[in-house]
């Protein structure tokens, strides 16, 4: 797994992971990888999802966290911010707040609807699932084209709890607009360990994803130490063999995967 880093991490901070910084760097050492970018769940305004994530007054914490990781192998640190209608502005405002390396927008709601959250899963039952596949690609849609991120996070997550999609005009149209804008895509094998049993996103969108272009970035979307690099071999191998271009990111720039920067 030489020259492959994992550039989706969470910390505790976000109150619902287990391990330090250094923790997961000694685990990702132990697994070859190259290095790590931390992407800890940012801060929103205080109504907003505030028991997922860290609070604005744990920055410095986190920056001085994750610097303690560097000693061990080479580590980034960036941000899964989520993207959300109407957030644009705080979110624009810590984007600019450190010298981040790596900022993911993710959509986890739609709407109030948390719908990647366990506890609401039920709600799928009580939805046209078309509509809740078009409501939720058009906000991916909003985030590619809000200029704040450098990769969308976890592409196809409705399918988390093991309802498939195909891959609709909905998630085709956003991977257009991904391309558009100039994003790469978190390929994010946490699917792996849910219901789903895939990487997000999966094949199709995968092969779609690739004919357009747009660069890959490897996560593992850890949340405890045991889970950094998680079936990276196969993920790298998969890309690899369909012509696809994995890169990670450091101060916001794509790093080509071999490629000292
Ligand atoms: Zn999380
Ligand atoms: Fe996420
Ligand atoms: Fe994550
Ligand atoms: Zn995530």
């Amino acid at each position: 797994m030489s020259g492959l880093w994992d550039s989706h991490l969470h910390t505790p901070l976000c109150g619902h992971a287990a391990g330090s910084p250094a923790e997961f760097a000694k685990a990702a050492q132990e697994r070859g990888l190259s290095g790590l970018v931390f992407t800890e769940h940012a801060p929103m305004p205080g109504w907003f999802d505030p028991g997922s994530r860290m609070r604005p007054g744990d920055l410095p914490r986190y920056l001085a966290w994750v610097g303690e990781a560097k000693g061990i192998l080479r580590v980034g640190i960036g941000l899964e911010m989520d993207y959300h209608p109407g957030t644009d502005r705080p979110v624009a405002q810590l984007a600019g707040a450190a010298s981040w390396d790596y900022l993911i927008g993710s959509v986890h709601h739609i709407g109030a609807w948390g719908l990647d959250d366990p506890q609401w899963k039920e709600e799928f039952g009580q939805r046209d699932l078309e509509e809740l596949d078009q409501a939720y690609y058009q906000v991916v849609i909003a985030a590619a084209r809000s200029g704040l991120f450098d990769a969308v996070g976890h592409l196809d997550l409705p399918k988390k709890f093991g309802q498939h999609y195909p891959a609709s005009k909905a998630a085709l149209a956003a991977l257009d607009a991904i391309a558009a804008a100039g994003l790469a895509l978190d390929y994010n094998t946490a699917g792996l360990r849910k219901p789903a049993k895939e990487v997000y996103p999966g094949r199709v969108l995968l092969q779609e994803a690739i004919a357009r272009e747009i660069p890959l970035v490897l996560g593992s979307d850890a949340h405890r130490p045991a889970e950094v690099g998680w079936a990276f071999p196969e993920a790298a191998a998969e890309v690899e063999q369909l012509g696809g271009r994995l890169v990670h990111f450091l101060g916001r720039q794509p790093v080509e995967v071999g490629e000292r920067p």
